[in-house]
């Protein structure tokens, strides 16, 4: 069958070849199709017409009808305006205009009757309407306007006359060709069972709402279908491939586990930590291979879970191997692992890129014969080169920084994939983690291990550096240790941000007697790696780095983080670096330095980050600060989440009810070959097809 929403975009009437360039290079707009699915950001009833002598500056916007008495261009340079005195009979207002002045005095006539629409402010004791849209009443049926759409557009397309209006005009000329009803993407009983508009009607009424009921519900279909195929790609993955694959069953608690735990554990375990060993020890057994996200705030004590885990998979007579984004985090995961398994009889290895030569041909031989029974490292690990005898159980830490690619890649180094645990301390707000996660179970820490003092966080203007710089001082007398991080600097940005170097030097000279380290991520990674090693020794008592050191790095001696420029970061990220002190036992520091001028948003960032200590707070605050789109984590992790209309912050309830949804089909559907389901797979494969990143969400 033709489908005539494939046509390009430039043979609809009113576009042409310059206008499609523009459509498709600003919005990716190519087809019928992209347009129709090109959704406003807003409607603006434009049912109703007022009277002048209703109308008060507060009103976001008003329509009138009445006639234009006259014309008057007031003031001189680039204050001169024109003016045009205009009346329904029960008072008088200004419409006016700063550009296009020649052109309007030649369009508008006075004595005609115009309906006027735009957002009243007051000037001088009148109502004065800026650049109102103007038309002729009698070519306008405001009955049949009802709600009108409101358009996205960039300067580019104002600049090529795309404003909005525009948009509206293409998209009512394509609902003119499109006569036959839109084809259904959602089966028939869905549609039904689940009181959704049809996919035509959702359509026709998300760009020409016939009244607000209509309008909500075209929403609410186009959102439910939106979200329901995000989590049926992944559930079917996820169903798919537990039919493919048979999980390793870890069925014994062993002698490894056990001496670990009787012997050499140096504390208690949180309760938190004991829930989700006890959870991964049930997968693991289950028959199921196990993927788990492990969510836990910075210092929850993860790599404890981590450790014991592998020793699970080792009593099996498995093989684990951890993985980690940095080499000094590899090497960090290594001396702990080492010093925490003293006196067993468990052989550990670190491989990263710098492991050459023979020590590196004696693990690789080691791996293969199973003598080395957990492996640690970073990237190196996910070479060709490296194989195992029998790899059971896999841990990535830090996960932001691996993408989806890295970890199919360590599912086939055996067979029957391996265990894999996750762990992340970027804490994912729920809603977000079943979309960018779905087919993973999620665990969390949700304690700190006892007798941690909370990081003290104070906001602090950027003229009391003097006090700053005392405080600073007393705790590096006192023998601790200071971060200082400034923002990434890009070139093109203004140098108003204190940069990098000058902060480098500044510290050099307020802290005569101390040993400065610096960081940045233009440095090559190995001398990267040696200053934040002279860090992490003591040899340096003063850190000035950007952000490259808010991952992971555990200086429990580190009780000051500094961070310039507080009001440049997002909120996560803040969170993050904050993390970076409070490991040891002396009280920490938190110090958010920014200049005075600060935006509401800031400040309410700023607030939020002095009041709590809670990252799973931080997340949710975050992503209704913000939205999901710029999320960390999930650009890194190259998901892009590409929801057009659903909104994870605010449709979180929804997404839960869609996810039950799904997983009943898949689990109803188990082959997915029953034949009222067919337009939902053959509509998931185009989806799949047209999306690259869909499929690789799971
Ligand atoms: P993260 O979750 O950030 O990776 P770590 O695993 O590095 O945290 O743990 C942070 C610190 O807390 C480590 O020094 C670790 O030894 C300590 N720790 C972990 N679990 C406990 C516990 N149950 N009791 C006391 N200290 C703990
Ligand atoms: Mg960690």
């Amino acid at each position: 069958m033709f489908d005539i929403t494939t046509r390009d975009i430039k043979y609809l009437q009113g576009v042409g070849p310059q206008r499609a360039a523009i459509l498709n290079k600003e919005l990716g707009i190519y087809s019928l199709h992209d347009l129709l699915y090109y959704f406003p950001y807003k409607y603006v009833d434009r049912s109703r017409l007022y009277y002048i002598h209703e109308i008060d500056g507060n009103m976001p916007y008003i329509q009138l009808k009445g006639e234009i008495l006259s014309f008057e261009t007031i003031g001189e340079g680039r204050q001169r305006r024109l003016v045009a005195h205009f009346s329904d009979g029960t008072g008088v207002i200004d419409l006016v205009w700063f550009q296009g002045i020649k052109y309007l005095t030649g369009r508008y006539k006075v004595h005609t009757e115009y309906i006027i629409f735009g957002k009243p402010t007051m000037f001088n004791g009148r109502v004065n309407v800026a650049h109102p849209d103007i038309d002729v009443s009698s070519e306008l049926v405001l009955s049949t306007m009802g709600l009108q759409p409101y358009y996205n557009t960039t300067e580019k397309m104002k600049r090529g006359m795309l404003n909005s209006r525009a948009l509206e005009k293409l998209a009512a000329n394509m609902f003119s060709l499109l006569v036959e009803p839109l084809p259904e993407t959602l089966p028939y009983w869905l549609v039904e069972k689940y009181h959704l508009l049809t996919l035509d009607e959702a359509l026709r009424n998300i760009h020409f709402p016939k009244n607000p009921e209509l309008l909500r519900k075209a929403q609410y279909r186009l959102k439910f279908e939106e979200l329901f195929y995000v989590q049926l790609n992944i559930l079917r993955y996820s169903k798919d491939r537990q039919r493919k694959f048979r999980g390793l069953i870890f069925g014994k608690v062993g002698e490894t586990f056990n001496m670990f735990y009787e012997k050499n554990l140096p504390f208690e375990l949180t309760n938190a930590q004991k829930r989700v060993i006890k959870e991964i020890r049930k997968d693991m057994g289950s028959g199921r291979q196990m993927n788990r996200l492990l969510q836990g705030d910075v210092g929850s004590g993860k790599t404890l879970v981590a450790l014991m885990s592998m020793l699970i998979a080792i009593d099996n007579g498995y093989q684990a191997c951890l993985m980690a984004p940095t080499e000094i985090l590899a090497g960090q995961h290594y001396e702990t692992i080492c010093r925490l398994l003293f006196g067993l009889n468990v052989r550990v290895e670190l491989l990263t890129g710098s492991v050459k030569g023979k020590k590196r041909e004696e693990i690789l031989k080691g791996l293969l014969t199973g003598d080395v029974h957990i492996l640690i490292g970073t990237h190196a690990v996910l070479e060709d080169t490296v194989n195992f005898y029998s790899l059971g159980m896999v841990v990535i830490d830090e996960q932001h920084r691996f993408g989806v690619a890295q970890r199919a890649k360590l599912w086939n180094k055996n067979v029957s994939p391996p265990h894999v645990l996750v762990m992340t301390a970027t804490p994912i707000p729920r809603t977000l983690a079943m979309t960018l996660y779905g087919d993973l179970d999620v665990s969390v820490i949700d304690e700190l291990p006892p007798g941690r003092k909370p990081v003290q966080t104070i906001h602090q203007f950027d003229n009391r550096r003097v006090s700053l710089y005392q405080g600073i001082r007393k705790q590096i007398e006192e023998g601790r240790q200071v971060y200082i991080v400034y923002p990434l600097i890009k070139e093109s940005e203004k140098i108003d941000i204190k940069n990098l170097e000058e902060g480098y030097e500044h510290i050099c000279e307020a802290f005569p007697g101390y040993k400065v380290s610096k960081v940045h991520g233009k440095m090559k990674p190995a001398e990267k790696e040696e200053e934040m090693q002279r860090f992490v020794n003591g040899e340096t008592q003063i850190m000035v780095a950007t952000t490259v050191i808010e991952v992971g790095v555990n200086v429990p001696n580190a009780s000051v983080m500094v961070i310039e420029n507080a009001e440049r970061f997002g909120l996560s990220q803040l969170h993050q670096l904050r993390g970076r002190v409070g490991r040891g036992a002396d009280q920490s520091y938190c110090i958010l330095v920014t200049t005075y001028k600060l935006t509401e948003e800031t400040r309410k960032r700023l607030e939020i980050m002095v009041r709590t200590n809670d990252g799973f707070e931080i997340a949710e605050a975050d992503l209704k600060l913000r939205g999901p789109g710029d999320l960390e984590g999930t650009q890194q992790s190259g998901i892009a989440l590409d929801l057009k209309i659903a909104d994870i912050a605010r449709d979180g309830q929804l997404l839960q009810y869609v996810r039950e949804v799904a997983q009943k089909i898949v689990d109803e559907d188990v082959a997915g070959v029953k034949p009222e389901n067919e337009i939902l797979w053959k509509q998931l494969k185009a989806l799949r097809k047209t999306n690259v990143n869909w499929a690789a969400i799971s």
